[in-house]
């Protein structure tokens, strides 16, 4: 007897095979079967008309703390994702004690939607999420720049002894199961890091068979030397390379989506295991300050203050962050009506406005720097791409899906609740630029290989039972920037490891999420 089965449906096995007449069965945590007449079950859902898909796989989120906060937290079943890459960008969240707390200023805070940030180490986040009951599955990646930040603080140089330490560190957290190492080169102190720094971490990550995953040094202008330094990275380490959130940025140099994936095809013709995730938007979403060049941020957040109260190193950074020349920032490739600001910690009029409305007739750099004097935390959805960018980049088999959602709390970037649906909705069904074939395997099975989540990203006997069943004709995200916080449509049920968790679109409130160790 089972103790479940989905009857009548129609199973796309997330490796690409076609969409298969067929029941699932599941007992205990795992598919047990697939396939017809498969015996009786304790609970039997009809899903007939539905297709029936492996749990969708975030391969980049910033859901960290969300298992955190006080009550569970649905808005990824919603998707039909049952696991959640988090880590990105170079933040984890931890390891942190009280100095790397106080150094980033108001970074983590941000990125935490408020759940209080203390100190853990990296066994004692995975034991903190566990304990608090995650609402899907939770693998975590150590980020390069919570690293930096614990062994050097905002210091552009590394001091004596610090890359020894975050190699330490980044052992400890493989040995507590952390799933990987991600960068994220624009943000600092990340980006004060060189690519010998990158390699000697890469190298132990290497030593625990764990890949290296990036947001790249440059998404635009540089695009292609950026591409260059993450190669030469997993060349060097010997490790498997996942590139972040896959783009083009920056109207100069829309058409590039081609000479990215020549890299990646190229790489991995060289003998590097290398792929790509992308989120099926053309704005992205990231710290307001990432408009400023990266010599604002040196020495932290009062250092950063500093200079923007200060009218001669403003006028510095403002001719810094207008030299095309030099990666220095998002502003020289936006103009100010791209940026709308979505997170603000201490004057709620400004956000869901422009940069260009809240500038009016003034000069937009010193709203900029008035906005950021009041939160320099703030957050921002910036329109960086290129449709056409954007398709050609999701039809390359390299590229998966990950949402780069941030906590689903205010206003945030629609990719927080809709990133999947809209997958499916947009760009299989109404424009058929993929078939629900790939689109499921981008979601699974590709991202659980390049980050060695055995057991997940297939539907077949021995799997987790990690399961989505939606409707093809009708699954889709109608959230916009300026009300992104609205359901998807089309997720019927989702399984997590055996638990019906959504039933007939009704969330039951359990949080029956595990932490997945690597
Ligand atoms: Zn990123």
């Amino acid at each position: 007897m089972h103790d479940l089965v989905l009857r009548g449906g129609t199973v796309y096995d997330g490796l690409g095979g076609p969409g298969a007449a067929a029941d699932v069965a599941v007992t205990g945590d795992r598919v047990v079967a697939v396939g017809a007449d498969l015996g009786p079950a304790r609970r039997e859902i009809d899903v007939t008309g539905l297709a029936v898909a492996p749990g969708f796989i975030d391969a980049h989120s910033h859901s960290d703390p969300v298992p955190l906060m006080p009550e569970p937290q649905p808005f990824k079943l919603f998707q039909g994702v049952t696991t959640e890459i988090v880590g990105n960008c170079g933040f984890s969240f931890a390891p942190l004690d009280d100095a790397t707390i106080e150094a980033t200023g108001p970074l983590f805070a941000e990125l935490a939607g408020g759940v209080p940030v203390v100190p853990r180490d990296f066994a004692g986040y995975l034991a903190d999420i566990a304990a608090a009951g995650p609402t899907n599955h939770i693998a975590a990646l150590v980020g390069h720049n919570t690293l930096r930040a614990y062994a050097n603080g905002m210091d552009e140089r590394l001091r004596p002894g610090a890359l020894e330490q975050m190699c330490r560190l980044a052992d400890d957290a493989f040995a507590a199961g952390a799933v990987g190492l991600s960068s994220g080169l624009i943000y600092p102190p990340g980006s004060y890091g060189d690519t010998a720094e990158l390699v000697a971490l890469a190298r132990v990550a290497h030593r625990w068979n764990r890949p290296y995953t990036t947001h790249m040094r440059n998404e635009d202008d540089r695009l292609g030397e950026a591409l260059d330094e993450a190669i030469a990275i997993a060349t060097q380490a010997r490790v498997r390379l996942q590139v972040s959130h896959c783009k083009v940025a920056g109207q100069a140099n829309h058409g590039n989506a081609k000479l990215l994936l020549a890299k990646l095809h190229e790489a991995r013709l060289a003998g590097v295991d290398v792929r790509g995730d992308q989120y099926p938007y053309r704005a992205g979403g990231t710290f307001l300050n990432a408009l400023l060049p990266g010599a604002a941020l040196v020495g932290g957040t009062d250092a950063m203050l500093a200079r923007l109260g200060d009218p001669a190193d403003r006028a510095r950074l403002r001719a810094l962050a207008e030299d095309l020349t030099q990666p220095n920032g998002f502003w020289a490739r936006v103009t100010p009506a791209d940026v709308l600001i979505t997170t603000h910690a201490t004057r709620p009029e400004v956000t869901g406005r422009t940069l260009a409305e809240l500038a009016g007739a003034g000069d937009a750099f010193d709203t900029l720097c008035e906005v950021l004097f009041a939160d320099p935390g703030a957050g921002m959805v910036i329109t960086l791409m290129a449709e056409d960018d954007v398709e050609t980049i999701m039809v390359d088999p390299l590229v998966g899906i990950g949402s780069d959602n941030g906590p689903p709390v205010g206003l945030q970037h629609p990719r927080t609740w809709g990133c999947f649906p809209r997958v499916l909705g947009e760009y299989v069904r109404e424009r058929g630029l993929l078939t629900l074939p790939e689109a499921v395997r981008k979601m699974t099975s590709a991202i659980a290989d390049q980050f060695g989540l055995t057991g997940r990203g297939y539907v077949g006997a021995g799997a987790v039972a990690d399961l989505v069943v939606f409707d093809p004709a009708t699954i889709g995200h109608d959230g916009t920037y300026a009300v992104p916080d609205v359901r998807p449509t089309g997720v019927e049920h989702v399984v997590l490891a055996g638990h019906v968790v959504v039933e007939a679109g009704r969330f039951t409130g359990e949080r029956r999420g595990h932490v997945v160790r690597g």
